[in-house]
């Protein structure tokens, strides 16, 4: 062999079945496993000015790194990490050690795209070249039955077309034996904590902790030890604590955990404790980010535009910055929609359900441009994947691909029907604690005098509501 290449992690933060890291270890036996932390994201704002990061996601970026430089420590391997430039910094390590190639699983939106762009360019300057493998999908683009460019637009007729004739195939298994570390000195500056990373504070504790070995933690609990699995669609629906659903998609986001491994799971489960809607419905979910990503490879950057893949813009929605901060600040005096923010703030997680009724918010009741939304889901979610995250906006906005027009969430009926005891509402919004669930739902439905009985004024206990329904 006596090649010497390096293996790019980016969104693929795991050493199971990684097809960059299989193809990188099979073409060599000298490997240089990389990570860059992109200083654009930490030294910039996005478009509306919001932190490109907030410190939640920056915190499970270090632990996933972190936990993947020892599992290939495991294998001799040492994780060089850098905080720069990829396209500069790997470009540097390729010149110095004198590489033959760089791997890296392709990413697919504009961003990443230009990242991976500029250092192909870099490379070619050197006689060197990216060699790219795919591993984010359930299903491999060669295996679909209709080119990317015609993939349904409706989710329902992409899951017809795809889940009973296409197999998921099986994940790979790394092989190391013959793996060499490289005998050059090449300058690594691990990062430990956030203030490296320009945050104020150095840590912050995490309730979904990052890394591989987490992942894989998570995924044995949630099928194996709990078999929670097996009553996921009749809880799918609730917010309130760890076992309504996977808790999955942060692992899945950052490419610690493979999406082919939990199938594959899902079915060993199956053949051994049987099946059920449950165990399908956990898959079926899993379609729904493969369809992202395809709407995103086939509308290209359309998805993060005003018009969405329809191209269609709701004129009526404005950039109205006053109101987007009483939405972002958790104060529009509708609990479910508080709670779902001051989660989102605290944790970096929201329920699909809460994600749906405070995106709806924004958009169908505040009438606020949904970009806004989603850059700010953008800064927070651990589980931030420019392709769901902005899919799902799309989605709700009615630019994407939902066939239902005008859908939109009353919060105060969908708490009555997805938090009736009012769990959620009051363990974020606790100073309605003191209300019966039925009032703390929505305090303003009820009159003055009955409130003051509790002890409780509107405007001073919690605020009013930023408008009528
Ligand atoms: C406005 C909005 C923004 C969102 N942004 C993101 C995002 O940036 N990243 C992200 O992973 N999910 C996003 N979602 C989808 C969904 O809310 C989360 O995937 C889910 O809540 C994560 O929790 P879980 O892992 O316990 O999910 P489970 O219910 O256990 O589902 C299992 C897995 O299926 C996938 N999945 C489930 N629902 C969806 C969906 N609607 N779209 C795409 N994949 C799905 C996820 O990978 C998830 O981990 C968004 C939804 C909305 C409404």
């Amino acid at each position: 062999l006596n090649k010497r290449v390096i293996v790019w992690f980016r969104q693929d933060l795991r050493i199971h079945d990684n097809e960059a890291l299989y193809e990188a270890l099979r073409s060599s036996d000298q490997v240089i496993p990389v990570f860059i932390y992109d200083e654009r994201l930490f030294f910039s704002k996005s478009k509306f000015g919001f932190p490109r990061i907030q410190i939640q996601r920056a915190q499970f970026l270090i632990e996933s790194v972190q936990n993947l430089a020892e599992n290939l420590k495991l294998h001799g391997l040492d994780l060089i990490i850098r905080l720069g430039k990829p396209e500069d910094e790997i470009f540097k390590i390729a010149q110095k050690a004198k590489t033959n190639w760089v791997f890296c699983n392709r990413e697919r939106t504009q961003e990443e795209v230009y990242v991976q762009d500029q250092l192909e360019q870099n490379l070619w300057s050197i006689g060197q070249e990216v060699r790219y493998s795919r591993g984010k999908m359930l299903y491999f683009t060669a295996d679909l039955p209709f080119p990317v460019t015609h993939t349904p637009d409706v989710f329902t007729q992409f899951r017809k077309d795809v889940e009973r004739i296409i197999p998921v195939r099986k994940p790979i298994e790394c092989d190391f034996s013959t793996v060499r570390q490289v005998e050059i000195d090449l300058e690594s500056t691990p990062i430990t904590n956030t203030s490296q990373l320009g945050f104020d504070k150095d840590h912050v504790k995490l309730l979904y902790p990052g890394g591989e070995t987490k992942a894989i933690e998570r995924l044995q609990y949630y099928i194996w030890e709990s078999k929670l699995i097996s009553s996921y669609k009749n809880t799918r629906n609730e917010s309130f604590g760890m076992d309504y659903s996977s808790k999955f998609s942060m692992y899945l986001a950052t490419g610690c955990l493979s999406p082919k491994k939990v199938y594959h799971e899902i079915k060993k489960y199956e053949e051994m404790h049987g099946s059920n809607d449950s165990t399908y419905w956990l898959f079926f979910e899993l379609l729904w980010r493969d369809f992202f990503r395809l709407m995103a490879k086939k509308h290209g950057n359309k998805i993060f535009k005003a018009g969405g893949t329809k191209e269609k813009v709701d004129e009526s929605l404005t950039d109205n910055f006053h109101l987007f901060q009483i939405w972002a600040d958790a104060r529009t005096g509708y609990p479910f929609i508080d709670a779902g923010i001051r989660e989102l703030k605290e944790t970096g997680f929201m329920s699909n359900r809460a994600r749906q009724n405070v995106a709806s918010f924004l958009i169908r009741y505040l009438k606020i441009n949904w970009q806004m939304g989603a850059e700010f889901f953008e800064s927070y979610l651990l589980d931030y994947d420019p392709c769901s995250n902005w899919g799902n906006w799309n989605y709700i906005a009615g630019v994407g691909s939902d066939p239902r027009e005008n859908r939109y969430f009353n919060p105060v009926l969908q708490a009555r029907k997805y938090d009736a005891d009012a769990k959620y509402i009051k363990h974020w919004c606790p100073e309605l604690e003191k209300l019966p669930a039925s009032v703390a739902i929505f305090p303003s439905a009820v009159s003055e005098t009955e409130l003051e009985e509790y002890d409780f004024i509107l405007g001073r206990d919690y605020p009013k509501p930023v408008i009528k329904l």
